[in-house]
């Protein structure tokens, strides 16, 4: 039988048995597989720099699949994305965006949409966007594909424009006016008029123009602080990355100003 032939993105990939590798990946059409990657430890032709999370692949799946576990027969490199690699926090960037999207792509229908998106942002920080801006933005637009869009334009108490000063309801999923915050359900977090515009005009943006958009210091701390602790909200948990990317994206005053943040 022919092998079932897929795009995909690698999202993780650990030593399984003696010779195999266990790969978890991305695919536009069936969202995020896992696979074992027969003997690819000890025959690294079949996966020529293939298995590295983030590389944008080809993969060929047996027919043999067992139950959830799919048999990777080959890979093909597509793009690897060096320069975001060499980078901590284009790195620490991607790797976040890459954990969301995982976690977002098993609604059928949006999967495509999510393997895009992914795709858009690694090849954004490849082409040397600012990790500290494309972050929110692709945080906040794979959120929306993935069912969990933030309600931004209109109050979701009373239901008009919002009146400052702005507050989100985590529970609510959206924004309030500070008037009608008082006695709606918690937890609450406050957000500046700047940053309300920049993720407003993010969510509107479709993929391909939201690479443009740059977000101030006093906007980007913000809207991160707050989509982590939506983030957090819906899963139950942080996403695993955001240790690295505390590590890398602010490691201290003087590396900031080295960074150019
Ligand atoms: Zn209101």
């Amino acid at each position: 039988m022919p092998a079932q032939e897929t795009p995909a993105i690698i999202l993780t990939v650990r030593d399984y048995g003696e010779a195999d590798r266990l790969v978890t990946f991305l695919t536009p059409a069936r969202g995020r597989l896992s696979g074992i990657a027969k003997h690819a430890r000890k025959s690294k032709k079949r996966f020529a720099n293939c298995l590295e999370p983030l590389s944008r692949v080809i993969l060929f799946l047996s027919d043999r699949a067992r139950g959830d576990l799919e048999f990777l027969e080959k890979g093909e490199a597509v793009r690897s994305f060096p320069a975001l690699r060499r980078d901590l926090a284009r790195l620490g960037a991607g790797a976040l965006l890459a954990e969301l999207a995982s976690e977002m792509a098993s609604p059928p229908e949006a999967t495509t949409g999510i393997f895009i998106a992914l795709e858009t942002a690694l090849t954004l920080l490849e082409e040397g966007a600012p990790p500290d801006s494309l972050l929110p933005v692709f945080l906040l637009h794979l959120l929306k594909l993935g069912g969990y869009g933030l309600s931004l334009h209109h109050c979701r108490v009373c239901g008009k424009e919002p009146e400052p000063p702005l507050v989100v309801s985590l529970a609510k999923g959206g924004v309030l006016c500070g008037a009608c915050s008082r006695g709606a359900p918690g937890p609450q977090v406050s957000l500046n008029p700047g940053a309300w515009k920049l993720l407003r005009l993010a969510q509107d943006l479709p993929p391909e123009k939201l690479g443009r958009l740059r977000f101030p210091p006093g906007q980007r701390g913000q809207s991160l602080g707050l989509l982590r602790l939506f983030i957090r909200h819906h899963l139950g948990r942080d996403l695993k990355a955001w240790a690295f990317w505390d590590k890398v994206a602010f490691p201290s005053k003087k590396e900031n100003s080295g960074l150019g943040l």
